[in-house]
């Protein structure tokens, strides 16, 4: 039976650390301030900006709120980052997704300068991450590591199979486990005999977005599981993408879900905006 990692503990355990750090910032006179752009009306977006304000609070930052209609145009958003680029008192930007469809996703997300992508959504941020020089790094991928760092689990040697290739977790994932001297392979729909591979990871990461997607058969005895999927099970339910009462089995650490990656995700928002502070602040 698994180690169940604590994902809602090592959000606190990361945030009580961020805050200490932003007291000193303060002491200063730095004060860390995330600006969160909404656009629309998406309750799910919603949620997810008072989360994210809820955590400025929480670690003593302070947040912006920009919340814009539904047809703000591409260039009236763009003119709003211009304005918070420029403002030399905002230290993190980000726009929350997914905005609406008439609006240039790509071109909104590039317009904000690399040292105040919170996200770590930026061309320039993607390549540092890769090169291994990265000051701001992806969120979700980021929690993982720190949840592995708690667990005291070194990747060294060891090999991570990462099932999903996507640019927000996939392959970012690849990279801060790369760097972490992880032997990795990164699967995906058009993988051969997928079980095969998943079935020689230590560390196993599922990031597949299909309910229950890992069973316990693919997984090999001891694996360390982490499940970032935030899924629907037949009754509605939330939860990952592996198939947690079997799999928690066999593996000797798994994440659940709620309660593992998915808190996570908002603390590394805080750690990068901090980040971002120190780095406009040449500290
Ligand atoms: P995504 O962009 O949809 O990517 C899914 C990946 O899974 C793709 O690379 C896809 O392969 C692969 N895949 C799909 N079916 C597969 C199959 N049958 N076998 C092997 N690989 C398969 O998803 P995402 O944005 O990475 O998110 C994944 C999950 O994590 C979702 O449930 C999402 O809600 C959740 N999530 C949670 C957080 C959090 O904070 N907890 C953050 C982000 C995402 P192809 O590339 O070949 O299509």
């Amino acid at each position: 039976m698994a180690k169940i990692i604590d994902g809602k503990a090592i959000r606190e355990f990361n945030l009580d650390k961020i805050q200490e750090q932003v007291e000193q910032l303060k002491a200063q006179g730095i004060l860390p301030t995330l600006a969160v752009i909404i656009v629309g009306s998406d309750p799910a977006s919603r949620i997810y900006v008072n989360n994210k304000k809820a955590a400025c609070e929480r670690t003593g930052m302070k947040s912006l709120e920009f919340a814009l209609d539904e047809e703000t145009t591409t260039e009236e958003l763009l003119e709003l980052i211009d304005r918070l680029n420029a403002d030399k008192s905002v230290n993190g930007i980000l726009c929350q997704l997914p905005v609406p469809k008439h609006i240039d996703k790509n071109k909104v997300l590039e317009r904000i300068l690399p040292e105040k992508d919170v996200d770590c959504f930026h061309p320039e941020n993607v390549g540092k991450l890769c090169i291994g020089n990265g000051g701001l790094v992806p969120c979700t991928p980021m929690g993982m590591v720190k949840m592995l760092e708690y667990e005291g689990v070194d990747p060294t040697g060891k090999h991570c199979v990462i099932i999903g290739r996507s640019d927000i977790v996939g392959k970012p994932m690849a990279m801060l486990m790369l760097a972490r001297n992880a032997t990795v392979t990164v699967c995906h729909s058009k993988t051969v005999n997928l079980a095969k591979i998943t079935k020689q990871a230590d560390i196993l990461v599922a990031a597949v977005g299909i309910a229950k997607f890992v069973k316990a058969d693919m997984v090999k005895d001891g694996a360390i599981v982490l499940d970032v999927g935030m899924d629907r099970d037949e009754n509605g339910k939330l939860c990952g993408d592996v198939d947690y009462d079997a799999v928690k089995e066999k593996a000797s650490m798994i994440t659940p879900v709620p309660g593992g990656v998915g808190p996570m995700t908002i603390a590394m928002l805080m750690r990068n905006t901090l980040t971002a502070a120190k780095i406009q602040n040449d500290l």
